[in-house]
């Protein structure tokens, strides 16, 4: 049963919220996860198979009396090219015993499509039913320069509440097990590389808070770049996270994938109301703790990211401030433009302004790009996933100084 963070009786202040979502969820999530800590299927006694990553897989396999080797050949059936097995008839390299034996002990699916939907612009978003009936939402996005990038869920909707997103509005009904997450690019690849070749890169930017779900999206993540397997160049699976600062150390110092960082204020008192994580983990300690910790990566980039916000976030001494904020910091920054959603308070920076706005940073000597919205008129974009319903988060009360910007 969906479990929300919060109901329409408590307060749409901050601090009930804070105090629900960000300290005790932190800490310890206490939401039902599909498969929260091992392989067992809910519901069944079979083993979800793409729960485990390949050292569970040989050793599971080991323990049901076959070969090594064989658990290398079901790797290969459930993450190699143009096999990505779904059901037990996709096995057919495996001998037959070993297949008797994965058909009654063994199941490969986690997902079902539910629809597929097609922008404009080509993109797909694809919605999954999962096992228990929630839906989310994967979005494939093919770019002519031969790459194609699926956007993935970590979680059915977010606790973190930031006041420019549509899946914010649907708190959070729990998190996403590892076979979850790791399907949606299986099912990239299975439905649309005959269509736009190879599926070169995942974001973890669809759905959900990933670092709220640290654990499960890390394993998945390491399934990815599997060589063996999905093959991923780590370079090209990029984490996002709006600045979960502890997990985001571990994840630096656990994981070899790409970190981008949802920035969008250059002030705590912005950053504080767009996006209440900030409360906990302010832009100083959260760009601190990054001027630290990449001194010890090597030729590593963590990409901003910055949703231009009409009069919020988008001035000339924003611009000279973020310029500031991350000197030092080696990066790169996308400009991202507002995707509006029904409901939403805010409204796009016009084009000319944020070109102004990257002309800034750029003769400042940063690394910055321009994002156009994909997707958008399929509500396939950027913070446009999911389906808030009647129960939604609190919307948190305006500063005075912005109050005629929305
Ligand atoms: N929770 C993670 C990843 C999912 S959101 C995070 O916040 O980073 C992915 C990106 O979408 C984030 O950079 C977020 O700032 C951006 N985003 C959210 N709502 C948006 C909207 N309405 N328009 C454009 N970008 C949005
Ligand atoms: Fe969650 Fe990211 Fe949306 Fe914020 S922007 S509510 S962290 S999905």
């Amino acid at each position: 049963m969906a479990l929300l963070r919060w109901t329409l009786s408590s307060p749409p202040g901050f601090f009930s919220l804070h105090r629900r979502c960000f300290s005790s969820t932190l800490r310890r999530p206490p939401l039902a996860s599909a498969q929260p800590c091992g392989s067992e299927n809910p519901g069944s006694s079979k083993v979800l198979l793409k729960e485990m990553d390949f050292p569970e897989l040989e050793k599971w396999v080991q323990s049901q009396g076959y070969r090594s080797g064989q658990a290398m050949m079901l790797w290969k059936c459930l993450y190699g090219n143009n096999i990505w097995a779904h059901s037990d008839d996709e096995l057919a390299g495996l001998n037959k015993e070993f297949r008797k034996m994965l058909s009654d002990n063994a199941s490969l699916k986690s997902l079902i499509v539910k629809d597929i939907r097609e922008s404009s612009d080509g993109t797909r978003k694809i919605l999954f039913t999962l096992g228990d009936g929630m839906v989310i939402e994967t979005v494939v996005i093919p770019c002519s320069r031969g790459r194609t990038t699926v956007c993935v869920s970590s979680q059915v909707g977010c606790a973190m509440n930031c006041q420019f997103c549509y899946t914010g509005r649907m708190g959070l009904r729990r998190h996403l097990s590892t076979a979850e997450i790791v399907e949606q690019a299986v099912f990239a690849r299975r439905l649309f590389t005959s269509e736009f070749g190879s599926i070169t890169n995942v974001v973890f930017m669809g759905m959900g808070e990933p670092f709220h779900n640290i654990e499960n999206v890390i394993k998945a993540a390491s399934i990815m770049v599997d060589e063996q397997g999905l093959q991923f160049s780590p370079r090209k699976v990029t984490v996002s996270t709006s600045g979960l600062v502890p997990q985001l150390k571990r994840f630096l110092h656990e994981s070899n994938c790409s970190l981008a960082v949802s920035l969008n204020a250059t002030t705590d008192e912005v950053r504080n109301w767009i996006m209440p994580i900030n409360r906990k983990y302010n832009l100083g300690l959260l760009l601190g703790t990054l001027r630290e910790e990449l001194r010890f990566k090597h030729r590593y980039k963590v990409l901003f990211e910055y949703v231009m916000l009409a009069g919020i976030n988008d001035s000339f001494d924003d611009a000279k401030r973020l310029i500031e904020l991350v000197r030092g910091i080696p990066c790169k920054i996308n400009l991202i433009s507002f995707n509006p959603h029904s409901g939403s308070l805010f409204k796009p920076t016009p084009e000319e302004k944020m070109i102004e706005f990257r002309n800034i940073l750029a003769e400042a000597g940063c690394v910055v790009f321009l994002r156009p919205s994909r997707g958008d008129d399929k509500m396939a974009a950027c913070g446009q996933l999911g389906e808030p319903g009647d129960i939604q988060a609190p919307i948190l009360r305006v500063p005075e100084q912005f109050q005629m910007a929305v």
